[in-house]
């Protein structure tokens, strides 16, 4: 579901919005651990980062359990994205991913000339991983599996998805998993797919500090993947060197920082709770969020809303899916909540 120009200038930079809750920014964000270790990382910006990124590599490495030749570093994982794209449709193929779904990787891989097959998701909003399986052909290069998917904000079994890995990833057919809203799950690493990369299998796994770390301006984000993955990436694109130092000493003061990530997975889902309340009084019906942002079904034209919306400074986002209007909003700070609330009443109800 490309998105259209209209839509994609309301997520620019927007200094008069009261409420931002568009791009599933946090609104706490950076821990003051990490803002700190910005700051005394600015300092030693004459020298180049290459040291702190064999650091982060493996504090990452330690943390995903897994040896550091799995681990590369990015600025921000769209960079992972979109590196797997180029790198996996070079010579054609197909991608098969979910409709709707984020688009950067289903974006990089149509430039690139990569037929995307679509799969739709199931009435639960999940994966429909049986259409998934039967759409891979001998053509298909990757899988690109978002979960929590966005823009829905929903959740696919993790034991579905490994069962489909087993059975579907091949050393020609990679499974793309963007992780970037799980950390918002509880016990979140059980659901990860990095234990299918220890299997051996041909996974990727993309992960952010944009979100529950508060960095997402900072662009700092990974991918694990197999040795022999990160050597084609390697072979192509010189390592480290479009990481920036300040990101990355933030970056590992963040992963220290445990309390503020607490602080945001608690909040985050005290807005959401908030948000649904609030949503449903006024007669919406929100589809069940797992991450940091939510959609429901709204009776306004797209263009229309976010125009009235914005005027009243409360930047949202809006989608077509499947021909109807969804609203979807990003979880902010209590007041920013109430005020999407309000304005919501005023354009809507
Ligand atoms: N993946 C998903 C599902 C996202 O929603 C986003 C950003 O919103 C990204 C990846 C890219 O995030 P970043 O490049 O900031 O890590």
């Amino acid at each position: 579901m490309p998105s259209l120009e209209w839509e994609r200038a309301h997520t620019m930079a927007r200094p008069e919005l009261k409420a931002r809750l568009l791009a599933n920014e946090n609104p706490w964000g950076p821990s003051p651990d990490a803002r700190l270790a910005i700051m005394e990382a600015a300092v030693s910006g004459n020298r180049y980062q290459h040291e702190a990124a064999g650091n982060l590599r493996k504090m990452i490495a330690d943390f995903e359990g897994v040896p550091e030749d799995h681990i590369l570093l990015a600025p921000g994982s769209s960079d992972v994205l979109e590196k797997m794209a180029i790198m996996h449709f070079m010579n054609g193929g197909n991608l098969v991913a979910a409709d709707p779904a984020y688009m950067s990787l289903i974006k990089t891989a149509v430039a690139m000339k990569a037929e995307w097959k679509k799969v739709r998701l199931t009435d639960s909003w999940a994966h429909d991983l049986e259409g998934m399986k039967k759409a891979v052909d001998k053509d298909t290069k990757m899988v690109y599996i978002c979960n929590p998917n966005n823009p829905t904000g929903t959740l696919t079994d993790s034991d579905d998805i490994r069962k489909f890995i087993r059975e579907v990833a091949t050393d020609d057919t990679t499974i793309f998993v963007d992780e970037a809203y799980l950390e918002f799950l509880p016990d979140y690493k059980s659901k990860s797919m990095v234990s299918m990369i220890k299997e051996g299998k041909n996974v990727v796994v993309a992960r952010t500090f944009s979100k529950v770390h508060g960095m997402a301006g900072l662009r700092i984000g990974y991918g694990v993947m197999l040795p022999s993955m990160l050597k084609k990436v390697n072979s192509i694109w010189r390592g480290n060197m479009s990481l920036c130092k300040t990101s990355l000493m933030g970056a590992m003061a963040s992963m220290g920082d445990t309390e503020f990530q607490k602080m945001s997975v608690k909040g985050t889902a005290d807005a959401r709770a908030q948000t649904v309340a609030g949503l449903r009084k006024m007669g919406f019906s929100p589809v069940p969020s797992h991450t940091s942002f939510m959609i429901f079904p709204i009776e306004m034209e797209g263009k229309a809303f976010l125009n009235a919306m914005f005027s009243k400074g409360v930047g949202v986002r809006a989608f077509d899916i499947f021909g109807d209007d969804y609203c979807r909003v990003s979880m902010g700070k209590p007041e920013e909540m109430d005020l999407f609330l309000s304005t919501l009443q005023e354009v809507l109800v």
